[in-house]
């Protein structure tokens, strides 16, 4: 039963990872140390579970038929009965009356440590192969030009994207997908997020929720570059020119409205630390920080 629970388990986290190197939405939607997690936490609920879960039969240990025939009696039965209560240890020859925990919870353990360390290797290698980083340099530097070209359009005036594959200034330590000096010139987006715009651009591939999160931080950073530094505000703004920097990279105005309104649907369930990127009250069609007041749509 254990045993196989630990191979369901095994399989699941394989099938995850599978599933999440291939589906854009499920990347964005769990983070995948998540499944790892999980399946690290059963296996070990599993290692402890073999022992807390005693044999109900121990195993006889008595003489053999062929040992009474050789020695007539066993003199030390009574002591290996002792000391098999007590100091219980599965061996490969008892299977015929043992049913339940592993036959090895230590083995077993150790087996399914293995497949999560290797199934997280494999992920780490294709993820260094795919990717923003997976790109030659020349793909990456005209890429690079292209974003740096739209962000100038909404900070109205020259600056520079760059795509951060240190993890030094934005990544998942920072908690941002990207960051820019208020009024500065360069701003600076995690690989994750310029792949998407990368993608969007030149593969038109275009994975919904994701695309429109990669086109509003892009969009974001711009207006911090133009100065504006309040977070709900900034946010506001970049949902708005969202729309016309998704036009521009490849996708149609109804599709990249649709991306901009859902993030600013999604905007409206920030709170807690998220809180300050909330837009303000006065962020709506006909608003204050309607930056088409002419127009009836929003963002
Ligand atoms: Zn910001």
């Amino acid at each position: 039963m254990l045993a196989q629970r630990s191979t369901l388990v095994r399989l699941g986290l394989l099938l995850f990872v599978l599933a999440w190197l291939f589906a854009s939405d499920l990347r964005s939607a769990i983070p995948i140390w998540l499944p790892f997690l999980v399946a690290l936490g059963l296996e070990l609920h599993f290692f402890t579970g073999a022992f807390r879960e005693a044999p109900s039969r121990v195993p006889d240990r008595g003489p053999q038929p062929v040992d009474l025939d050789l020695y007539g009696y066993d003199p030390e039965e009574e002591e290996l009965d002792d000391l098999a209560e007590h100091d219980y240890e599965p061996e490969d020859d008892d299977d015929y009356y043992y049913e339940g925990p592993p036959r090895h919870p230590v083995r077993s353990f150790v087996v399914g440590l293995g497949i999560i360390a290797a199934l997280a290797l494999v992920l780490g290698l294709v993820d260094r192969n795919s990717g923003w980083s997976g790109l030659d340099d020349s793909k990456q530097a005209v890429a690079s030009r292209r974003l740096s070209e739209e962000a100038s359009r909404v900070a109205e005036k020259r600056v520079t994207i760059r795509c951060d594959e240190s993890g030094g200034r934005v990544g998942a330590v920072q908690h941002a997908d990207g960051i820019a000096f208020v009024g500065g010139t360069v701003a600076y987006l995690t690989p994750q997020v310029c792949f998407d715009l990368y993608r969007l651009t030149y593969k038109h591939e275009a994975a919904s929720n994701r695309t429109g999160r990669a086109l509003a931080v892009l969009a974001h950073e711009a207006w911090h570059l133009r100065g504006v530094s309040d977070e709900g505000r900034t946010e506001c703004y970049a949902l708005q020119s969202g729309v016309d920097v998704g036009r521009r990279l490849g996708l149609s105005t109804g599709t990249s409205r649709r991306l901009m309104r859902q993030q600013l649907a999604e905007n409206a369930l920030r709170t807690g630390s998220t809180s300050e990127y909330r837009v303000p009250p006065d962020c709506h069609d006909g608003g204050a920080l309607d930056l088409h007041p002419d127009t009836s749509s929003f963002p």
